[in-house]
């Protein structure tokens, strides 16, 4: 190894909702990147590649370039005399630039949401209404007999959650791996996760809520007619089956991704698989645990739900918190027109959102914080240029279990982080309220 070179043990990936912890990087000073990740996925691997220290102007105003205190100044120009400005994003970035960004939001009186209102905000919306019996990874990969995964496709877009947490590894009461767990896979399509499923069953699209409901009633001892399968493509043969093997297993898990919270039904779905894991706690352990994307979106909703009591959509107007989805979720807000300034952290609604909400974006200053240029940074009024989590920037980001998880970056960029700009913004926004 050269003298520019060095290895940072037990880095972690942001990548995706896993947020593996046992990485090893090795860095190049000179070029300032990663030339290896150790235990990366090929969505790790190249994550990490691609995140170079790039010469990107800090700030950009009106699509010229500024430095980052004149780019701070003009954010909270913007903030302060905006009449319903909103925050939006935060699934990418620490637990400690989240706080900055809910208390800007408390200030403003604005409205502040996460991208979890375009992924598991259903299950958000279910875990407050019905309850949620969960448990660690850890503790899923040392005891779990049962693996049944709803409405994702792990192989694709978490690679090593078979590996490390829900299928292949072996664990204290498991001590065989993959010969002493059942894993049934739920979906619409068979993906390249079907081959690694030991049972795998195709519901017909817009019916898991129907499969759900079907299989509480079994639990309980209800009977089921047969024309169940006309509806949801599932024999009820099939589903007697896999209550028998829920209830007798000694500890089964329910993970459940967007195949089942952003189809037909939503939260009642969501709902509807949390209700049969606690349904199925009369007769063994089980646990429902979502499946999430982004690297920090579970930090989003722990940081938002710890200082608001809710995890997305929430406003301030009032100078008290309300969430109601539909109402203060980003997307809706803009597809209504409503908004006067938005702030983006770290995501790309530009990239995503429907085409009023993004229609609405183009027609009011939009203030952005992107480790490189995206589509909503360059439709923005000021875009900050700042260091990547988890590669330039230490803090705290939340597992999809809710397990917090200390980064270990692995070199410094020129760039400040998110949470830094944030302060700045807060600090001058005091300031400009103070002397009003
Ligand atoms: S599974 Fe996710 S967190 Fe783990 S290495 Fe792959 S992309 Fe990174």
């Amino acid at each position: 190894m050269s003298e520019n070179t060095k290895v940072v043990e037990n880095a972690t990936c942001t990548f995706c909702g896993c947020v593996c912890d046992d990485m090893d990087l090795t860095v190049d000073l000179d070029e300032h990147r990663i030339t290896k990740a150790k235990n990366a996925c090929v969505l790790g691997r190249a994550w990490f590649a691609e995140h170079t220290v790039e010469a990107y102007p800090a700030a950009l105003i009106d699509g010229k370039e500024a430095t980052t205190e004149e780019a701070v100044e003009a954010a909270a120009q913007i903030l302060v005399n905006a009449r319903f400005p909103i925050i939006y994003g935060m699934s990418d970035t620490t637990c400690e630039a989240q706080k900055q960004a809910v208390a800007i939001a408390n200030y403003l009186r604005a409205n502040i949401d996460t991208t979890t209102s375009v992924c598991h905000g259903p299950s958000g919306m279910a875990f407050q209404g019905v309850g949620e019996s969960s448990a660690t990874l850890g503790e899923i990969k040392n005891r779990a007999d049962l693996v049944i995964y709803w409405g994702g496709n792990p192989a694709e877009a978490h690679p090593r959650h078979f590996t490390r947490y829900g299928v292949t590894p072996k664990g204290m009461y498991i001590p065989n791996g993959k010969k002493d767990r059942t894993m049934v896979l739920v979906d619409v399509r068979e993906t390249p996760s079907a081959p690694v499923a030991d049972i795998f069953l195709r519901v017909k699209p817009g019916t898991d809520f129907e499969v759900l409901w079907a299989l509480r009633a079994l639990v309980k001892g209800r009977t089921i007619d047969s024309s169940i399968e006309e509806k949801t493509g599932i024999p009820l043969e099939t589903l007697e089956d896999l209550v028998e093997r829920m209830k007798s297993c000694q500890f089964g898990v329910l993970f459940f991704g967007m195949g089942l919270t952003m189809t037909r039904g939503r939260h009642f779905n969501s709902g509807a698989l949390l209700a049969l894991a606690s349904d199925l706690n009369e007769f063994t352990h089980f646990v429902a645990n979502p499946v999430r994307g982004h690297g920090n979106v579970t930090g989003a909703d722990n940081v938002v739900s710890w200082q608001t009591g809710y995890p997305f959509g929430v406003n301030f107007n009032r100078g008290y918190p309300r969430f109601n989805p539909g109402e203060f979720t980003t997307a809706d807000v803009l597809a209504r027109g409503e908004a006067d300034a938005a702030c983006i952290i770290a995501s790309d609604p530009a990239s995503n959102f429907s085409r009023p909400a993004i229609e609405h974006l183009m027609k009011i200053p939009v203030i952005t914080f992107d480790p490189k240029p995206s589509v909503t940074s360059k439709l923005a009024k000021v875009a900050f240029t700042t260091a990547t989590y988890g590669i330039n920037v230490p803090g705290t980001v939340y597992r999809m279990d809710d397990v917090p998880i200390t980064l270990r970056p692995a070199f410094e960029s020129p760039y400040p982080s998110d949470e830094d700009v944030l302060t700045a913004i807060k600090n001058r926004i005091l300031e400009l309220k103070a002397a009003a």
